[in-house]
């Protein structure tokens, strides 16, 4: 039995999946959350409900740790900084702070050397005038988004809406023609000790992940850059835990990085049947300082997302040998809401 606890931040999906692969391997996990019905309650060994602010709430968490990682990234970063100077944060708190930010992230990947789509900063209808060659584009928060949320399609100047005021920072990139989206999950533990899954091929629908799958239909080339890219970021970033970077493939099959996201992915859910160390269990190894073990693929996979009201159906099929359901168990069905997922091994 191990005796290290882990402390996840956040109770979705991806907080009840790392419980579960810490079970896995003996870690008790305390989670914390400011949803009251966050589903990872049923699968942690504790479960504390408050907002993040709640200072007495979040030293109670320090106090039952020994290590805290995070499901999401948009977590106020002096909440992060101060829970680091107790206990451990891993991803590091300022990597969270480069990558939760589009501006940080694209010029920190972009003085690497890696391509990404064309974009400015923006804080004014002024900004958005002077970069008009960058439309059509899409004009992004500069923090906070997730699942398309803060997204505007801007075809044309006429576009920007009347009563914009511009509260909040902006970035706007050029509109891709897309050919594909591939993800690359990496898991970090240590200098050069690192594994790396196969790319998975993407698809969206309303700028939610709908569909992925392994392999991606890829050239030999793309597959290696977009590997390659990843352990470059990882590396610099002296990353440990679990990363995924997200990619689009236009038309003159350049790969363009779209963004980084610190933690397990969505895109990854396939790796849970496909390989015998899935991104969750390999990030809770990497953040509790477990050893690299060997990843090997067990078969190719599809996995598909249900979405709000789709879960009701799927709660009443029945499934093969090669179809694994996950229903995330949550309390609302809301529409467009990632409520389970469904991974279906193939040849
Ligand atoms: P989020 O932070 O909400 O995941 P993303 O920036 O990853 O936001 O955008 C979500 C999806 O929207 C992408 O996966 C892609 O399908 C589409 N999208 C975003 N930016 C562009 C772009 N510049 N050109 C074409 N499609 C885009
Ligand atoms: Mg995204």
């Amino acid at each position: 039995m191990s005796d290290i606890t882990l402390g996840i931040i956040g109770s979705g999906q991806l907080g009840s999946l790392l419980c579960q692969a810490a079970k896995k391997l003996n870690i008790k996990t305390v989670v914390i959350s400011d949803d009251e019905h966050g589903p990872a309650q049923n699968y942690s060994d504790q479960f504390i409900f408050t907002k993040y602010d709640n200072k007495d709430k979040i030293r109670e968490f320090i106090s039952k740790v020994d290590i805290v990682t995070y499901e999401f990234e948009n977590i106020p970063i002096e909440i992060l900084k101060s829970i680091d100077k107790e206990r451990k944060v891993l991803p590091r708190p300022r990597i969270n702070q480069t990558v939760q930010n589009r501006k940080l992230e694209k010029t920190f990947v972009n003085d690497l050397g890696i391509k990404t789509t064309e974009w400015a900063f923006i804080k004014s209808v002024e900004d958005v005038k002077k970069n008009k060659r960058l439309l059509p584009g899409i004009l992004k928060t500069n923090t906070l988004g997730y699942d398309g949320h803060g997204q505007f399609v801007l075809n044309s100047l006429q576009d920007i809406k009347k009563d914009w005021c511009f509260t909040a920072d902006y970035i706007l990139e050029k509109k891709v023609n897309l050919i594909k989206e591939i993800s690359v999950v990496i898991t970090r533990f240590d200098n050069d000790n690192i594994y790396t899954y196969e790319p998975i091929e993407n698809i969206h629908k309303d700028q939610i992940l709908k569909h992925s799958k392994i392999p991606a239909d890829i050239t030999d080339e793309i597959f290696k850059k977009a590997q390659f890219n990843a352990k470059l970021i990882a590396e610099k970033l002296d990353y440990i835990g679990a990363m995924c970077v997200e990619y689009f493939i236009d038309e003159n099959n350049n790969l363009l990085l779209n963004e980084i996201a610190p933690r397990v992915h969505n895109s990854g859910h396939l790796t849970i049947n496909a390989f015998n160390i899935s991104q969750f269990e390999n990030h809770v190894r990497a953040v509790c300082g477990l050893n690299n073990e060997k990843v090997q693929k067990i078969s190719n996979a599809e996995m598909i997302n249900i979405l709000g009201k789709e879960i009701e159906e799927y709660r009443s099929k029945s499934f093969s040998d090669v179809e694994f359901f996950f229903d995330y168990g949550k309390k609302k069905i809301k529409d467009k809401r990632k409520m389970g997922h469904l991974t279906i091994l193939k040849k």
